[in-house]
């Protein structure tokens, strides 16, 4: 990590971003409205286009992205929501709830666990080149969040194509960076598709100055508060709650299961649930978990094992 602008500068070569990724591991955060937070304000008929760009990580901190997995599910009309602590490296009762479901063979199980399975998300510091919707965000920096589908188009940039030897791209790089055109598409079934978005060609944030980028970067928003213990639930209060809401009763006793028992497990690569950002009304991320839900296009539903699992999922240390 750098802790001055020059150092950053200088050492900003020596780890690609694809060794990055692989030491992002996840976490959650409470879903408040948070102004630190931007969003694609889709139109009329639910699409979105604009240019962000990602930006290096934060002062003091690692990573320019942290992952965070949560679990969001409905039952009887209320929503379950907490983070999930494997975003932490530690156990989750309710991943190890949908993993026996999952376990189970029978389908109506499968179909509960994949409903309750952690979504995948990430967090990143962007400065908004072109917000059409709301041009008073352009050259303002937030937190993004999205998910993986988006975190698969960075990965691909990001290891470039040595067939081709195209190097690779480090998008978030002040000076080697590209901008992202985000598109948010609604398709067909109603879900939000990033699908389109792509990155442009290699370019400088401000043309290099660097005063206005030592500013910028001064001023980012940590991503590690994404993994602060406090926004987690501990082992026994999570399943508290979760046995509560799934039986009505805490735990222990043993659980008639009425068909609406457990979660799903990380091996399922079933789509995901449909996830309205009622309850706590989570930053909807479009492309992620909360928002979109079953698109097959959306690419969310493997989420945990998809492309980052090649990248070893370390803790982050921090
Ligand atoms: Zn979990």
């Amino acid at each position: 990590m750098s802790d001055s602008f020059s150092a950053m500068k200088k050492n900003r070569g020596t780890s690609k971003l694809s060794e990055k990724l692989a030491s992002i591991s996840g976490s959650n955060t409470n879903s408040y409205q948070d102004e630190r937070i931007w969003k694609p304000t889709p139109d009329k008929s639910g699409n979105y286009s604009g240019i962000i760009r990602f930006l290096p990580a934060p002062r003091g901190e690692d990573s320019p992205f942290i992952k965070v997995f949560n679990h969001g599910f409905q039952k009887n009309g209320k929503w379950f929501i907490e983070n999930c602590p494997t975003s932490l490296g530690q156990d989750c009762p309710v991943c190890e709830a949908n993993s026996e479901l999952w376990n189970s063979g029978i389908e109506s199980d499968k179909k509960i666990a994949s409903q309750r399975k952690r979504k995948t998300s990430y967090y990143a510091n962007i400065i908004v080149i072109n917000d059409p919707a709301n041009p008073e965000n352009n050259g303002r920096n937030f937190l993004y969040r999205f998910g993986t589908k988006i975190m698969e188009k960075i990965e691909a940039v990001a290891a470039g194509d040595p067939t081709l030897g195209e190097d690779g791209i480090d998008v978030q790089d002040f000076w080697d960076g590209a901008n992202l055109v985000l598109k948010m598409r609604k398709g067909d079934g109603g879900y939000t598709t990033y699908q389109d978005s792509q990155f442009q060609a290699v370019s400088q944030l401000f043309d290099g100055d660097e005063d206005q980028l030592k500013a910028l970067w001064e001023s980012l928003h940590s991503l590690q508060e994404y993994h602060d213990p406090t926004k987690f639930l501990g082992y026994d209060e999570l399943k508290t709650k979760f046995d509560k809401f799934v039986f009505g009763r805490s735990s222990n006793s043993a659980p008639s299961r009425d068909n609406d028992s457990e979660e799903d497990t990380k091996s399922s690569g079933s789509s995901q649930p449909n996830f309205n950002p009622h309850k706590s009304a989570p930053e909807s991320t479009e492309e992620a978990p909360f928002k979109e839900s079953k698109s097959s296009d959306s690419g969310e539903g493997g989420g945990d094992e998809s492309p980052l699992a090649k990248f070893k999922a370390l803790t982050r240390n921090s």
